[in-house]
């Protein structure tokens, strides 16, 4: 597979360190409110990138953090420490801020298809292990201690800038991430391993440390929890394009000063979601959740398909009417499948050669939108159904449009409306019957109930959800 490198800034073979295996790092949220739909946009392509190595034989082991602590700096560059910031905006302690917006990262990524990590690890659980690659740090004097925090000295490097196109203008960045106009610092790409001096007094989350109570720098986090999971190497680390400095610079600093050689050998970089405004971001202009997208009544699976119809290294514009577009897009060919039938024999030869243009379609630096269009080759192909029925279901396994359940749904609700069943008046009724149960509106309840009985319909509530079915 061909895959852009953002180490070397050029396309190269993605070759792991052992030939079947892949050993794949995320960064994770920082849980102090939900993820906007710009984030989503880096764990879907990720999650693709995930199913495709698995799809194209490795064994994959993935990792991702939950930055719980210790990432300082805020959208609005506020310097606000963001856990707090939380904390505070809810009436609630850090801790339960931050499981209350894992579960509703978790929860998204569900509806997205995006499948959960095979290692899911909160940054306070590992702070021992930060603990120990600071000390080694320390031992190995690549870091240094100044004004009571632990710093990396960034100038006991051969090569800081790693990825070749950051300048020293670009720091003012970085240096936010930090502390504002440290002086304690030696250099001034030198960033924190450990702080014992917050420059938040109500700071909520602190350790024993050697250098007194305290907690850890951001950077520290995915270099350890990487390395405790994965081992001493890692073959693809992935992220936001704007994780790529100073993050994962620091990263690669820290990790390769503590293990004494080369670390992540490739580097996945999403690009951005974009909005009139620019950059999607939660302190500017609608805050767009998955939630959000639910309640204008859009499917989120077609703003994953949105996503896929993009490359991961371009900046994506998103826009309400791109987004209906898709959504027309996804039905016709959700309706296309439905009127497939699941008959006839698998024709090896077709389904191999169909398989082969996909697999060169997404080997090519993983090209999504040539992956669709793989499907609508599909659907036009001289062959029969079942052989195409096969090969979506095949392809799915990397999209994750759900296309094969959303066909079989579309079909068993065409087949009742041509017995005279209305499924979207009885799935109307339903609704406003649970309305009026929350409600507690027992007599509107009450009447629904029996306009559906008349309809010979049978509600089951179960730990699912509602589900239906006619009684004659
Ligand atoms: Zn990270």
């Amino acid at each position: 597979m061909i895959l852009y490198n953002t180490l070397g800034n050029e396309k190269q073979e993605f070759i792991p360190f052992e030939s079947n295996r892949v050993r794949m790092y995320t960064c994770g949220p920082t849980v102090y409110h939900y993820a906007h739909i710009g984030n989503l946009r880096t764990y879907i392509m990720e999650d693709v990138l995930e199913k495709y190595l698995r799809y194209s034989g490795y064994d994959v082991t993935r990792v991702m953090n939950i930055t719980d602590v210790g990432h300082l700096s805020s959208d609005a560059d506020t310097g606000e420490d963001k856990m707090l910031k939380g904390a505070k905006r809810e009436k609630k302690t850090v801790l339960e801020i931050a499981q209350f917006y894992t579960d509703a990262f978790f929860e998204d990524c569900k509806k997205l298809n995006i499948k959960t990590p095979d290692v899911v690890e909160p940054a306070t659980n590992c702070i021992e292990e930060f603990i120990e690659m600071v000390s080694v740090l320390l031992e190995k004097e690549y870091a240094y201690i100044s004004g009571g925090n632990v710093y990396f000295d960034t100038s006991k490097l051969d090569k800081y800038y790693v990825f070749g196109n950051q300048k020293e203008e670009d720091l003012e960045v970085g240096v936010r991430e930090d502390v504002e106009e440290d002086l304690a610092k030696r250099n001034k790409t030198d960033f924190v391993l450990w702080f014992t001096k917050s420059k938040f007094d109500s700071q909520e989350l602190k350790w024993e440390s050697p250098w007194g109570l305290g907690y850890p720098g951001w950077h520290i986090e995915c270099s350890s929890i990487s390395i405790k999971h994965l081992g001493e190497y890692c073959d693809i680390h992935c992220g936001g394009v704007d994780n790529a400095f100073p993050h994962h610079t620091n990263e690669i600093a820290q990790s390769e000063a503590y293990l004494g050689h080369q670390w992540c050998k490739h580097w996945f970089h999403v690009l951005h979601l974009l909005d009139r405004r620019g950059k999607m971001s939660k302190s500017k202009g609608e805050f767009l959740t998955v939630s959000l997208l639910e309640e204008k009544g859009y499917n989120p699976l077609a703003y994953r398909m949105f996503c896929l119809q993009s490359h991961y290294r371009k900046p994506l514009m998103f826009d309400f009417d791109i987004l209906d577009n898709t959504v027309t897009a996804y039905n016709k060919l959700v309706s296309r499948i439905a009127n497939l039938k699941n008959d006839g024999e698998v024709d090896t030869n077709v389904a191999n050669e169909y398989i082969a243009k996909f697999k060169e379609n997404m080997d090519n630096d993983l090209n999504t939108s040539l992956g669709l269009t793989s499907l609508y080759d599909v659907l036009k192909a001289k062959t029969n159904d079942k052989t195409k029925l096969y090969l979506i279901e095949d392809f799915d396994k990397v999209l994750s449009l759900d296309l094969i359940a959303a066909a079989d749904k579309l079909r068993a609700e065409n087949e009742q409306k041509s017995l005279g069943v209305d499924t979207e008046k009885i799935e109307e009724l339903i609704a406003k019957r649970q309305e009026a149960r929350a409600n507690k509106d027992w007599a509107t309840a009450d009447a629904i109930r029996d306009e559906l009985n008349a309809m010979h319909v049978v509600v089951k509530d179960s730990k699912d959800g509602i589900t239906w079915e006619i009684q004659q």
